[in-house]
């Protein structure tokens, strides 16, 4: 299967206009355009059900919003930006001064021509978010608004894709799709994720996996909670985020620091010659923050290029289709693929040769590679494999200390297997 950033770049495109927010019909749309690439089990959780320490809200619903001048000319209008109005805004309709008007209108003074992304999940008020420009524009007089909402008792919708593989243990690949017209901040993410379930999909697998499309911060503190019987099964895990700007690959690691997946996902960044950044674990970003709160610490790590909040588009009108760029989604895409193909051949063997070194020449798999560095580095590679493959180090343990990529030492181990000289230690089939 090829993926091209040109198709990573078209889910973003067909996306974008949608008005989404933590609940709603948005997300509803979100899901069911994903299910034209992945078949997926949506869920529906009613407002009030209790999720640990929060309960699922009420469910927001837009149609129109705007605000007129006394001429009744829209001079702010949902149509032309979803960010335009806060998120969960309560519904109003009415005419009110200027002065009165200004409490409830936000701007960006740093960035004059961008609408910046407010919400209020929390606290029922309504608001209008407009670039500078425009509010330098309103003048002293009379507005007409109107935020034509619904904010009342419904659901929290999320989408689930199950892939089963030869064990039940478990990736999970969680990403949030509850933010409006944000390309970077969620559908980087959401396009990267799909594309990668697609490609899992045609693919042999030894883990299952898990993938979870839902709003941030209650989605997955509502998943938890309907699913805490089974998250033993999740062995690793990366949540999907700001994957389409231009800036270098950042890792963040779980709060277990040294999973699995921390070393290997470092493993990976390390063979690219690209720059990249390796942060620890923090409590605050996006869904890690749950996966890898004490009563679960998750090995569940965070992928992401520029962080959240470290570019000035964050969080407005600016992180937009131009913002993100194919060439940018289609490299986190393949760095999220060679992760999870070294997650997947990161196993375990046993040297069916332990006393003294077997005779490799006999074999065709001594001096057998042209080309005199790379040849050293596939020898060296074997012995390693050989020395180290005693029932208890997988082949990240041999790869990192014997300092050799990873996909060489896999490679060494592939040709070994095939000569009877390495046997992998089974693992446990569901
Ligand atoms: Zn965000």
């Amino acid at each position: 299967m090829n993926i091209h950033g040109h198709d990573l770049y078209k889910l973003v495109e067909e996306l974008y206009p949608i008005c989404r927010s933590i609940t709603g019909n948005g997300v509803r749309q979100t899901l069911k355009a994903l299910e034209s690439h992945i078949p997926l089990s949506i869920q529906e959780v009613p407002t009030g059900t209790p999720a640990f320490d929060w309960r699922v809200p009420k469910e927001w619903n837009i149609h129109d919003a705007y605000i007129k001048n006394m001429s009744g000319e829209r001079i702010i209008d949902f149509h032309h930006s979803n960010l335009h109005v806060m998120s969960y805004s309560v519904p109003v309709k009415g005419t009110l001064p200027l002065a009165e008007l200004k409490a409830h209108l936000y701007t960006l003074p740093e960035h004059p021509d961008w609408i910046p992304y407010r919400t209020s999940y929390h606290n029922e008020q309504w608001g209008f978010c407009l670039t500078h420009q425009q509010f330098l524009g309103l003048h002293d007089e009379e507005y007409e608004v109107c935020i034509d909402s619904t904010l009342e008792d419904g659901s929290l919708t999320y989408g689930e894709y199950y892939l089963k593989g030869q064990v039940v243990d478990e990736v999970l690949i969680s990403c949030h799709i509850c933010h409006p017209s944000l390309c970077n901040d969620n559908l980087s993410g959401i396009a990267v994720a799909t594309f990668l379930a697609k490609y899992l999909a045609t693919r042999e697998r030894r883990y299952s996996y898990r993938f979870v499309f839902l709003p941030g911060t209650i989605g997955p503190i509502t998943w938890l909670a309907r699913n805490e019987d089974r998250v033993h099964k999740i062995k690793h895990g990366l949540v999907l985020a700001l994957l389409g700007d231009s800036g270098a690959i950042t890792y963040k690691r779980s709060r277990q620091g040294l999973a699995e997946i921390d070393r290997i996902v470092c493993q990976v960044l390390q063979q690219f010659s690209d720059r990249h950044t390796v942060v620890d674990f923090s409590p605050y970003g996006y869904d890690e923050r749950q996966y890898c709160s004490p009563g679960f610490n998750l090995p569940v790590g965070s992928l992401m290029r520029t962080p959240n909040g470290r570019f000035p588009e964050y969080h407005t009108s600016a992180d937009n289709l131009e913002f993100v760029k194919p060439a940018s989604l289609a490299d986190s895409w393949e760095k999220c693929r060679m992760i999870l193909e070294t997650l997947e051949g990161n196993k375990i063997y046993l040297n069916q040769n332990p006393k003294c070194e077997p005779q490799l020449g006999r074999r065709g798999l001594y001096r057998a590679i042209s080309g005199q560095a790379e040849r050293a580095q596939h020898e060296m590679a074997m012995f390693w494999v050989l020395n180290l493959s005693d029932g208890q180090h997988s082949l990240l343990d041999i790869a990192e200390r014997a300092d050799i990529p990873f996909m060489t030492i896999k490679d060494a181990a592939d040709r070994l297997e095939a000569h009877q000289l390495l046997k992998e230690v089974s693992t446990e089939v569901s």
